[in-house]
């Protein structure tokens, strides 16, 4: 049986707005979510015994059953037990570069390549759909990171529409290593200072989501107007991570000081990301916030929006 070597983008968030409550303990959301090129590599190899053993390169990252790219490996041997006791398990290595619980969905993409790359290593043939379904049962981001791009995404995130690529602009990110925001403890925050306007009915629910379907980031979007989008990002975690967390606020500041085309924190935080309109721009603009923000915890990187989520690496 071969071995995979497998691309897995994160991405950001152009659009997040909570919308209410949902029975499931989650939020009803709706997003527009989008593909970057700065991306992890996880490698897969049959190994011929019951085990799924996991390495990774970043301190921070969990090697146990936590690790949801372990997970994801584990929901294949549960869901295609003749596949598992045919071939054996896996070994999986993750050499991450993304940054970890920064907002980008790291683990998710990473979870979403195991379930590729086991679908290509077992020979099952699964469909988007059927490996999306799957990946639901992971997380709420992982049925994004399968097919990536650009997308609409409602419910809790794993209800997907694709839209037209978007893959033209290019991205500076900005994280402190010393700075990591609770995904939970946003979301609960959120609740408890604004629970008041949350919409609790279909009819409400639908209608928030077809706002956006038809509003003008979607508009601006399928024109390919990098200077509208910048305008247009949104983010309702925005108003409880900002407040506690002044140095993320600062570089978003910072970002929108430099003239990009638009700056937003991405999900729960605490990266914030500046839309440039091409390489050159994001070259000056990382330089500048470096020069500005004389501090070694802070991290930088340029990247480009991607078209596509989980890849084969060289093709194979
Ligand atoms: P999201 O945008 O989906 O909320 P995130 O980018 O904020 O995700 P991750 O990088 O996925 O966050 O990490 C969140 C937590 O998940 C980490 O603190 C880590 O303990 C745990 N985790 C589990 N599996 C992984 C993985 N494969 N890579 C990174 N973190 C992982």
């Amino acid at each position: 049986m071969k071995s995979y070597s497998l691309i897995a983008p994160g991405k950001i968030n152009l659009y997040l707005e909570i919308i209410g409550d949902r029975a499931d303990g989650f939020h009803e959301l709706v997003m527009i979510l989008q593909t970057i090129e700065l991306a992890d590599t996880i490698d897969l190899k049959p190994n011929d015994t019951q085990e799924i053993t996991l390495h990774c390169n970043h301190p921070q990252v969990p090697r146990d059953e936590t690790n949801l790219a372990y997970r994801a490996a584990k929901l294949m041997c549960k869901s295609f037990a003749d596949a598992y006791a045919n071939f054996g398990g896996v070994d999986i290595t993750i050499a991450k570069n993304l940054p970890v619980a920064a907002g980008l969905a790291g683990g998710s993409a990473n979870a979403a390549a195991v379930l590729v790359g086991m679908d290509l290593m077992w020979n099952l043939g699964l469909t988007q759909p059927e490996l999306q379904d799957l990946a639901a049962k992971i997380g709420s981001d992982v049925p994004f990171c399968i097919s990536g791009g650009t997308a609409i995404a409602t419910g809790r995130g794993e209800k997907l529409d694709l839209i037209t690529n978007l893959d033209n602009l290019w991205v500076v990110l900005a994280k402190y290593k010393n700075i990591s925001v609770s995904t939970p403890w946003a979301y609960q925050t959120y609740r408890k200072n604004y629970r008041n306007s949350y919409v609790s009915d279909v009819k409400g629910i639908i209608s928030r989501s077809d706002r956006v379907r038809s509003g003008d980031l979607m508009n601006a979007i399928i024109k390919q107007e990098g200077n509208k989008i910048g305008e247009l990002l949104y983010n309702d975690l925005e108003k409880v991570v900002l407040p506690e967390y002044p140095k993320v606020a600062e570089l978003r500041d910072m970002f929108a000081e430099a003239g990009v085309l638009g700056t937003m924190m991405s999900g729960s935080g605490p990266t914030v990301f500046a839309l440039c309109e091409n390489e050159e721009q994001a070259k000056d603009v990382m330089s500048r916030v470096r020069n500005n923000i004389a501090d070694a915890e802070l991290e930088l990187w340029i990247t480009k929006l991607g078209s596509s989520g989980i890849q084969l690496r060289d093709g194979k």
